[in-house]
């Protein structure tokens, strides 16, 4: 982990989002300090991916408060309320994360350096010169340069999601938030994406990762969070993830997995 350099780059507190009746997340709270990765784990419907996407704020919260770098995620004060920040802001603080899908979630008609390069041209006005020249470091990176000019379908899940990576590393955001990256692929092509993500883990990436591989986030991870039923239920260094003090909930859930 490198040094942690004032606040942390992601505070969550206290938030909650309910669908109906049913509370997704029953008041969360999370801190991840620059260069730290956070894994997330839990079973099945306990409200992970709805975290990362409230967190990335494609999903609103009912209550509590994200900050990033301190900034207020989706709200400013004004006259001492809060009110929703115009959907422009909201735009400029989501591209200071990059998000990483189970679907990739690539444009299938565009070649995957344009895949790679667009939002670098339109959105941070970069030349397409410059965006180029970083699109193609960054497929580097993710061992793909000779893939360039291939379109999305010409390649296997693994190299897809990779190109995903290497999209969402483009503008150089503060956080990497994951959201089980590996799980829609097929078994033999898991360990190449996991290589990468343990690539930007070792290169000081502050990342968060929601994953159901269990011997990788202890690996790679500096701390875990164990949700269930909306709530972080147990938390810690992963070095103390199968130690004494850990819950049931969580022994049994790796019982399963590991
Ligand atoms: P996980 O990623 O841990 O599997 P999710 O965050 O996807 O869990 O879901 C948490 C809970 O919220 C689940 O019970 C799920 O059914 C519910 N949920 C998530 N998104 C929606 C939605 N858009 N509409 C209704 N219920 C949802
Ligand atoms: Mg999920």
């Amino acid at each position: 982990m490198s040094a942690v350099t004032g606040g942390p780059v992601l505070s969550v507190r206290n938030i909650r989002r309910s669908f109906g009746a049913h509370a997704a997340l029953d008041g969360v709270s999370l801190d991840v300090a620059q260069g730290e990765v956070v894994a997330v784990i839990g079973p099945s419907g306990s409200g992970k991916s709805t975290l990362v996407r409230c967190v990335h704020q494609l999903e609103p919260i009912d209550s509590g408060a994200m900050y990033l770098d301190g900034d207020l995620l989706g709200y400013e004060r004004a006259g001492g309320r809060l009110r929703p920040l115009p959907p422009r802001r909201v735009a400029e603080q989501r591209r200071r994360m990059g998000m990483v899908f189970q679907q990739f979630q690539l444009f299938p008609h565009w070649t995957v350096a344009r895949n790679v390069t667009e939002a670098q041209v339109r959105v941070h006005g970069r030349s397409r010169e410059q965006a180029r020249e970083r699109t193609m470091e960054l497929l580097g990176r993710v061992g793909l340069a000779e893939k360039a000019e291939a379109h999305p379908g010409q390649l296997s899940g693994g190299q897809q999601q990779r190109v995903a990576i290497a999209r969402a590393l483009a503008t150089r955001p503060r956080i990497m938030l994951l959201d089980e990256p590996t799980s829609a692929l097929d078994p033999e092509l898991v360990d190449e994406v996991l290589a990468v993500i343990g690539d930007l883990a070792a290169a000081g990436l502050t990342m968060v990762i929601v994953t159901h591989e269990i011997a990788f986030a202890l690996e790679v991870a500096d701390r875990f969070v164990f949700m269930d039923r909306g709530r972080v239920v147990d938390q810690g260094p992963v070095a103390g993830v199968l130690g004494e003090g850990t819950s049931d909930r969580l022994r049994a859930f790796l019982s399963r997995y590991t």
